[in-house]
C-alpha cells in the first residue's frame, strides 16, 4: 500500500467513525417544507409607474414621478429608509450657487478631473443643478432632525398617499411584448406572492440590487 493510498483509507475511515462517535450520522434528517404551495395566494396591483426600492433613490423617484402625474407604487423587501445603504449615509453634499466659487461647468470638470473620469459627468452635473433642491426638500420633511429616517422618509409619502408595499422581495421583471411590464416578488411576513403590474418600472434596489 502506498502512503498516498493508506492517508486516503485511514482519513475516510476515521472521518466516518468521527461522524458516528458525535452523533451526527442520526441527525441528519429529512428538509421538510413549511409552505405548501397550495396554501399560497396571489395579489395584483397596478400603476403607472413601480419604484422598486425604499431608499434616497427610491424616495425621490416614487415623489417626483408622483408629482408629475404618475399613479405610483412603491415596493421594497425592507422598510422605507430604513434598509439598503441610505441609513449609514450621514453627511451630505450640496452645490450651493450662492457660496461655490465654481460654475456648474467648472464644478463638473473639477470632479472629473479628480475622478480621473471615473465620473459620470451627467450625473456630476445634475448633481450640481439639483442637490440644493433635493436636500433642502429633505430639511423640510424632517431629515436632518433624527438619526433614523424612517419618520421623514414617511411624510412625503403618505401626504401624496402613495402606496407602499413593504417587505416584499422582488425576484422577476415581467416582460410584455419585448417590454418591462411589471415585477413579482415574494413576501417575507405571509404565504403571498405579488404581481406589479406598471408602464414604467424604476430600479432603486441600490448597489447590491
Ligand atoms: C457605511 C456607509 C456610509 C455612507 N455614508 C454616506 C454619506 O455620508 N453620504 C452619502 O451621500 N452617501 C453615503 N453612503 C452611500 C449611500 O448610503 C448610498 O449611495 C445611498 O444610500 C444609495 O441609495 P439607494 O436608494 O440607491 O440604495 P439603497 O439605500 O441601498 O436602497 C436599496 C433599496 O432597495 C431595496 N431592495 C433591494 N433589492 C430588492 C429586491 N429584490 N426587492 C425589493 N426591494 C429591494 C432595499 O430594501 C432598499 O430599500 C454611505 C454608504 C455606506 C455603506
Amino acid at each position: 500500500m502506498t502512503r498516498r493510498q493508506f492517508t486516503i483509507l485511514t482519513g475516510g475511515t476515521l472521518g466516518l467513525a468521527a461522524i458516528g462517535s458525535w452523533g451526527l450520522a442520526s441527525a441528519f434528517k429529512e428538509n421538510k417544507r413549511e409552505v405548501e404551495p397550495d396554501d399560497i395566494s396571489y395579489q395584483e396591483n397596478e400603476a403607472d409607474v413601480l419604484v422598486i426600492g425604499s431608499g434616497m433613490a427610491g424616495l425621490f423617484a416614487a415623489v417626483k414621478a408622483h408629482d408629475a402625474g404618475a399613479k405610483v407604487m412603491m415596493v421594497s423587501k425592507g422598510r422605507l429608509g430604513s434598509s439598503g445603504l441610505t441609513p449609514f449615509a450621514k453627511g451630505i453634499f450640496a452645490y450651493d450657487a450662492k457660496t461655490e466659487k465654481l460654475s456648474p461647468e467648472e464644478f463638473t470638470e473639477m470632479v472629473s478631473r479628480s475622478a480621473l473620469g471615473t465620473n459620470n459627468p451627467v450625473y456630476t452635473q445634475q448633481l450640481a443643478e439639483h442637490s440644493l433642491a433635493r436636500v433642502n426638500e429633505l430639511r423640510e420633511w424632517g431629515f436632518f432632525e433624527s438619526n433614523l429616517y424612517n419618520k421623514a422618509f414617511n411624510k412625503p409619502i403618505t401626504e401624496r398617499n402613495i402606496p407602499l408595499v413593504e417587505r416584499v422581495v422582488i425576484t422577476h421583471l415581467i416582460k410584455e411584448n419585448g417590454k418591462i411590464a411589471g415585477a413579482a416578488g415574494f413576501s417575507l411576513d405571509n404565504q403571498k406572492i405579488h404581481f406589479l403590474k406598471a408602464k414604467a418600472v424604476i430600479l432603486c434596489t441600490g448597489a447590491g440590487g
